[in-house]
């Protein structure tokens, strides 16, 4: 079965066909400047990728575009839309709704709209996607959404409730969710399969370390918890978000720089983490290249990322009553030894040992970054978050 997998954002529409028997992708891009201009990226298995500056007003036209491409008789992958038999979708906020994939009905639509109020940048947008795809597909093509949240809907209480009024959560449902929900899903059960273990027996540590960036950790098969919050705000120092802050940090800078709620909450978004800390760059590649040339404040904000990261890690070790793997994944993690490294190194008390040559060298690959004779495997598993989709996807249409 052939699958559209689809991650709609405001601006953007991510693509991939995937063939769901050989796991094969046969074609990939991305939408982007939807709305501004528009420029299609496209890049068919084996072949040459093509970039096209094309009007692009609404999702829509970025759909069907995709679509043309798709079919190309020079190009194109498929010899017709009929070809494809299934969509998959990135769905961000399901709130307590959706604790698992969904087959897309005009109720499903509905429940994701009212938890839009929970992901305000990011469900209209995926809604945007879905809606697009109806209207250029047919509505008779079975759709499925994938939600960042659900894989943590397994979380128990204590480890989901905020010590504020619990009235916030009866009224508004304000609680830890989580996200990359399928990022930690897959990697988790690969690690597993990697290590010849059941999955369900083990407590798996995640870190997914891209621009946003969570850990989870997997108890025999379930997250128990993660660092992401009602929003991915909360936890890791990403990219740009800060993640754990004081809240009256946030009052005193707001009355400091008079500044209101969106004000401050832009800064948290999209001025702080590595970004903020460094006054250079998001890039952990950037910061890198500025640590080695002597730069503190990148050296600082590399060490400010690596500590915070070790700290969720030491309380899900905790969480879980111990840990059996612990996996890397995302640009940052399948990328930056460094990074790794640096994580790492709090875990030696542990019996945890790093192969440091090894890790120097290997990148978005599967492997065991681990000695030997460490106490606990490190390991790092690339994310494949479009054929976890497409997997979700085929069995729930199938
Ligand atoms: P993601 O959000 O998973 O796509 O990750 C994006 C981030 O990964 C970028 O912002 C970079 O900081 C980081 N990254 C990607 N490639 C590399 C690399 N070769 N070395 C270090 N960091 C990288």
């Amino acid at each position: 079965m052939n699958v559209l997998v689809i991650n709609c954002g405001s601006s953007s529409l991510k693509y991939q066909v995937i063939n769901s028997d050989s796991e094969e992708v046969l074609a990939k891009g991305i939408c982007e400047r939807i709305g501004i201009d528009g420029r299609l990226v496209y890049k068919p298995e084996g072949g040459e990728k093509e970039i096209t500056e094309a009007a692009m007003p609404t999702h829509t036209e970025a759909v069907r575009m995709v679509l043309d491409a798709l079919v190309n008789p020079k190009t194109g992958v498929l010899k017709s839309l009929d070809e494809i038999e299934a969509v998959g979708h990135r769905l961000v906020h399901g709130g307590e709704k959706f604790a698992s994939s969904t087959v897309i009905t005009e109720e499903v639509i509905k429940a994701v709209e009212e938890c839009s109020e929970l992901a305000p940048l990011h469900n209209p947008a995926n809604l945007i996607g879905v809606r697009a795809c109806q209207e250029v597909l047919g509505k008779d093509i079975p759709m499925v959404g994938v939600f960042d949240t659900a894989f943590h809907q397994t979380m128990p209480e204590e480890a989901y409730m905020y010590g504020i009024p619990y009235k916030y959560y009866e009224q508004y449902k304000v609680r830890k969710y989580g996200f990359h929900g399928t990022s930690h899903s897959y990697v988790s059960k690969r690690a597993c399969e990697m290590l010849g273990k059941n999955y369900e027996d083990m407590k798996v540590i995640v870190c997914h370390l891209g621009n946003g960036a969570s850990i989870c950790a997997v108890k025999n098969g379930k997250s128990i918890d993660t660092s992401m919050g009602l929003s991915p705000l909360e936890g890791l120092t990403m990219g740009t978000r800060s993640g754990d802050i004081d809240p009256s940090a946030v009052e005193y800078i707001a009355k400091k720089e008079n500044l209101d709620f969106d004000g401050v909450m832009n800064i948290l978004n999209k001025e702080s983490g590595v970004y903020g800390l460094s006054g250079l760059s998001s890039d952990f590649r950037d910061l890198e290249l500025a640590e080695e040339k002597g730069d503190e404040r990148s050296k600082m904000a590399r060490a400010v990322f690596c500590y915070r990261a070790a700290k969720y890690i030491g309380s899900y070790i905790t969480a879980m009553n111990g840990v059996d793997v612990i996996c890397f994944t995302a640009g940052v993690g399948e990328n930056d030894w460094g990074i790794r490294e640096g994580i790492c190194e709090y875990f030696g008390y542990m019996g945890i040992e790093m192969d440091k040559e090894l890790n120097k060298k290997v990148r978005g690959i599967e492997v065991t970054l681990s000695t030997p004779e460490s106490k606990i495997p490190v390991l790092m598993v690339p994310t494949n978050e479009e054929l976890a989709i497409c997997r979700e996807t085929v069995a729930l249409v199938k």
